[in-house]
């Protein structure tokens, strides 16, 4: 089994060991791509939507925040292009009953064709040695030439094919590259058809005055119709956001990855109203500044990178994604999108009601212009909880599992150990968590040797270990251990708030932005 994998499968077991994330439903087998947050997994996502919400709302005087609800009016749909737009081409299998999206099959294809190249260059760099130079491999080798103009022509057609609608071409791609079912093996195929990502349901008591409504697929469409309400009652001047965090809904055909996509997700989203003509400006500046925020959390620098969208959806005139690597690889963690005057112009359009900015500069009203950051919430969580958890080597020889989650986000912020359960040791680490709890989540533990309850702490995230033991009594002295040092230090117990505070206070971290 491939490495990554294998890395990958560890991060979902541990996620469900140490109480961050449970299937859903799980006694009745699970239901697919919904999973429950645990005990664990709730407080870090309350942390990572807190920091989000901090350095977006509180941390910017010119951006507020709603709670807009998940129903919403149906022509809003309308309006917004998803109901005739928000598809995905799908393609069943017609032994295995499996089904598939006809872009991945072909995707995944290319990705075949793109390991042979890899495979090339490695046989290459291991024949050459030192004198290999890859990039020149990579433009005169003709076995790679034409396996690079195979993948390219593939993924132009399937462009072309898909743009234009032309479904019909997209089976017949798939029958002349010979793709077959990953799982039976079968090349019968049925017609690929376009599948609507929304979920349907139902408002009102009886079928006959029953009204269709979609569950939300982007909370972005409460902000839009709110636009002017927002913009009267808060007085907001030109260029403004409103930012919101809240449950979106898709019936992805294909959720696979754990919480990487799922059914019902939650996402953080922003709209920043500007004037027309401004969007380049303000697409440059929130590129750069959700960039800063991400790597403010010390996550590394080159697990992040930019992916300029060069197709771009229907309401968008430049796109891009901030990419993470993830377990298995580079993939998109957040979009920031120039939506230009689009959906605010639908909405003007399928309400009757005029949704434009008198701007007192300008002397003139206008549909204002938007620059959009869209986050999701569960692939950020994704993105902390597999890149914290790590297997270290010690210097005995021994390994340990540490979960090195930015403190700032961590669940639990300490966690309080009398040394043994006897002595009055246990009544003043009680103690002390009653002093502590006022200002972040502690816990306490006098289970097992101390060394093992430290290795259980570290597992599940716990930036601090404070223990209580006979010179307590003697000097009122306790043993912090930092987490990802192992590092111990003694101090007096009246610093043992102040020690904490510095390295989780959100301010710390913020400042960085
Ligand atoms: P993808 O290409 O991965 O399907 P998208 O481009 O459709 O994502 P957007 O519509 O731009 O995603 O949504 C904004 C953000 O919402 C994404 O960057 C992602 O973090 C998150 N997101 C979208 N779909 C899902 C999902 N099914 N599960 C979890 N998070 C999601």
């Amino acid at each position: 089994m491939a490495k990554q994998e294998d890395v990958f499968k560890k991060v979902i077991s541990h996620a469900k060991e140490y109480g961050y994330v449970f299937q859903s439903s799980e006694i009745y087998d699970g239901l697919s791509a919904v999973y429950d947050y645990a005990q664990n997994g709730v407080e870090l996502k309350k942390n990572i939507r807190e920091y989000w919400w901090q350095a977006m709302v509180q941390l910017n005087d010119n951006i507020v925040g709603i709670d807009a609800a998940i129903f919403m009016h149906p022509t809003t749909w309308k309006a917004s292009g998803h109901v005739d737009a928000f598809n995905d081409p799908l393609i069943d299998n017609k032994d295995s009953k499996k089904r598939y999206r006809a872009d991945v099959l072909i995707e995944d294809h290319v990705a075949k064709i793109e390991a042979k190249i890899d495979k090339e260059v490695a046989k290459a760099a291991k024949r050459f040695g030192d004198s290999f130079d890859k990039k020149q491999f990579l433009e005169t080798n003709q076995r790679v030439l034409d396996y690079q103009t195979k993948a390219d022509g593939i993924l132009k057609r399937m462009g072309k094919s898909l743009e234009n609608e032309d479904l019909a071409d997209v089976k017949a791609l798939i029958e002349e590259l010979g793709i077959a079912c990953p799982l039976s093996g079968s090349k019968n195929w049925t017609d690929v058809k376009q599948f609507n990502l929304m979920f349907g349901t139902k408002l009102g008591a009886s079928a006959d005055s029953a009204m269709d409504l979609y569950l939300r697929p982007e909370t972005a469409q409460g902000i839009f119709v709110n636009f002017l309400n927002v913009q009267k009652t808060g007085r907001m001047k030109i260029p403004f956001g409103i930012a919101q965090t809240g449950k979106a809904f898709r019936n992805e055909i294909v959720a696979r990855q754990f919480i990487f996509r799922m059914r019902e997700f939650e996402q953080m989203e922003m709209q920043y109203f500007i004037k027309p003509g401004t969007q380049q400006e303000w697409y440059e500046k929130w590129k750069e500044k959700r960039m800063k925020w991400h790597l403010s959390l010390g996550m590394g620098e080159d697990n992040y990178r930019f992916h300029d969208h060069e197709k771009l959806a229907h309401y968008a005139d430049a796109a891009a994604d901030i990419e993470f690597k993830f377990p298995f690889g580079f993939k998109e963690l957040e979009g920031i999108h120039s939506r230009t005057d689009f959906d605010l112009s639908q909405h003007e359009e399928y309400s009757g009601k005029k949704l434009q900015y008198f701007d007192p500069e300008e002397n003139k009203s206008y549909v204002p212009y938007v620059l959009e950051t869209s986050i999701g919430l569960d692939r950020m969580f994704l993105a902390v909880f597999s890149n914290s958890l790590k297997e270290e080597e010690l210097e005995n020889g021994t390994t340990r599992t540490v979960l090195k989650i930015p403190a700032v986000l961590a669940p639990t912020k300490a966690a309080v150990l009398p040394l043994l359960k006897r002595d009055g040791l246990p009544e003043v680490a009680n103690k002390l968590i009653d002093e502590l709890k006022w200002d972040f989540n502690v816990i306490y533990d006098e289970k097992d040797a101390v060394g093992r309850r430290y290795r259980r702490q570290d597992a599940a995230g716990t930036p601090f270990c404070v223990t209580v033991d006979h010179q307590t009594l003697e000097d009122d002295t306790v043993t912090i251990r930092h987490r990802d040092t192992m590092e111990q230090q003694r101090v007096k117990l009246s610093q043992v708030k102040e020690i904490i505070s510095k390295e989780v206070d959100m301010r710390y971290w913020l400042q960085k932005i």
